[in-house]
């Protein structure tokens, strides 16, 4: 009897031990948020009591640069930078990163590893010439990580594979990786989810965009502490699950305006009717030109778009079909640079 009561009670001790040493270990997920000219691409942080690490490193030097001024007033050890996904507003900074914080790591999935280093040439030239000088060029590679889990500070971040999020042109889908935080109950889907912008749309389909909401009706019904998109505008009031709802909402209606329209100029306006104050406009321009394949539009130049306007409509889209075709190849990491 005695023997018990002592049991209980020394059991009871421990759970009383254990239980604030496991809310002390617990991550803490905060959210940094680039200007709108580097396109509000977020970062997350995930951090513990004396390491850290970093979900996407930023597209230019400005940004990163920011970024890693932040991540040293945390005064933590920077682990790992995560790339999510291939796409170069996520990896170019990470080169700024690494010179500031030689000892992280700069890791991805093996699926996304092996398709930045495709993408690299392609990424970097594009970074040149929309940045200039604040390209944050020539791109490091991605070194391919095989757990699921990373640990920081011995407390787990869990990734998944296999998801649908937004793609480069010409692909149906391509390799997502999604952080959770268990201790901070965070999902990190990177630009699987926007919140308060455009959503990327070029190059889905009617089954990725089905799988693509899928998905997110199933976290949907997680009740998420913080769910943190890959884009939103600075400053934006971001709920725990409005990510979610607003990505949602964006997909349904897109996948409806083009069901109803034959034409990127209608299906263009019908979102703009339906989503008139939210950023990010160039994702819907670039996207849907990019699904109707009108390419010579994807240059914004009105001189071009004269010279298409007085080709005869074959000879027009013969050429825009070469177009597609030849981008398709460079983001697929076809053409050699
Ligand atoms: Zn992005």
């Amino acid at each position: 009897m005695l023997k018990n009561t002592l049991k209980r009670f020394l059991m009871g001790g421990l759970l009383l031990l254990s239980l604030p040493s496991a809310l002390v270990n617990a991550l803490e997920v905060s959210l940094y948020v680039s200007e709108p000219e580097e396109i509000n691409t977020t970062s997350a942080l995930i951090k513990g009591h004396s390491e850290m690490m970093v979900v996407s490193a930023q597209p230019n030097i400005s940004a990163a640069t920011r970024l890693a001024n932040e991540i040293e007033a945390t005064g933590l050890e920077l682990k790992y930078i995560f790339l999510t996904h291939a796409h170069l507003d996520h990896f170019q900074g990470a080169s700024v990163l690494l010179k500031r914080f030689p000892n992280a790591r700069f890791i991805a999935t093996p699926d996304v590893a092996e398709l930045q280093r495709k993408r690299i040439a392609v990424s970097d030239d594009l970074a040149r010439s929309r940045y200039g000088d604040n390209a944050a060029v020539p791109s490091p590679i991605v070194a391919p990580y095989n757990e699921d889990t990373i640990f920081i500070d011995g407390q787990p971040v869990e990734l998944s594979r296999g998801f649908y999020g937004d793609v480069a042109l010409g692909e149906p889908d391509e390799p997502h990786t999604v952080a959770y935080v268990p201790s901070a109950h965070t999902l990190i889907p990177s630009d699987i989810i926007y919140y308060n912008g455009h959503v990327m749309m070029g190059g889905s389909t009617k089954e990725s965009r089905r799988i693509w909401l899928t998905q997110i009706n199933h976290w949907l019904k997680q009740d998420y502490k913080m769910v943190i998109p890959g884009h939103m505008p600075k400053g934006s009031d971001l709920t725990p699950m409005g990510a979610l709802t607003h990505t949602r909402d964006y997909i349904m209606a897109y996948d409806l305006a083009l069901e109803n329209h034959d034409n990127a100029e209608d299906v263009i306006a019908e979102m703009k009717r339906q989503f008139p104050t939210i950023g990010h406009e160039s994702a819907l321009l670039i996207g849907t030109y990019m699904n109707f394949k009108v390419m010579h539009k994807l240059l914004f130049n009105p001189t071009v778009e004269t010279i298409f306007s007085i080709l005869p409509d074959a000879l027009a889209k013969w050429i825009d079909e070469k177009i597609y075709e030849s981008k398709k190849a460079d983001w697929q990491g076809e053409h050699i640079h």
